[in-house]
């Protein structure tokens, strides 16, 4: 290579840089306590798409402490976790199609994972997200917000 096309490389590193330390991918550790290890997932429109892990890292089973995670408007939020408790458990308590709910993962118990992915096509940068757990009585301790970045 010649010295400018070192140059060149370089400088095709730097400006891959920025697209590069966009978080693509988040991890969510749940646990028996009911709670959630962060209290904000941030999602980059520089992703197509944000892939979610959400690990319960408790040991109860789901019955008694499932975890799932939902996103929603904050405004839906109310909506989707009483559509979601009348649906139960075998849905994941995410009522099914529900257009208000943006991204859900399915209902997982201690030492299990699943996951999803969020769109960002369907996150404007100015709306005002949130996700929970929609396990009945979860989702007053078990939330966050959702912000979206460039
Ligand atoms: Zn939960």
């Amino acid at each position: 290579m010649s010295m400018k096309q070192y140059a060149l490389a370089g400088l095709f590193t730097l400006m891959a840089a920025p697209a590069m330390a966009a978080e693509c991918s988040v991890v969510v550790e749940s646990t028996d306590q009911m709670q959630f290890n962060t209290k904000e997932i941030v999602v980059s429109k520089a992703c197509p798409a944000v892939d979610v892990e959400l690990k319960h890292v408790g040991k109860m089973p789901k019955a008694a402490m499932g975890h799932n995670i939902v996103v929603a408007k904050t405004a839906d939020v109310a909506g989707v976790i009483a559509d979601g408790m009348a649906a139960g458990a075998d849905k994941n308590y995410v009522k099914a199609d529900d257009a208000r709910v943006i991204a859900h993962s399915d209902l997982i118990g201690g030492g299990e994972s699943t996951k999803f992915k969020i769109d960002t096509a369907k996150l404007e940068k100015e709306g005002a997200y949130e996700f929970f757990c929609s396990f009945p009585g979860h989702a007053a301790i078990m939330k966050g917000v959702v912000k979206v970045t460039d």
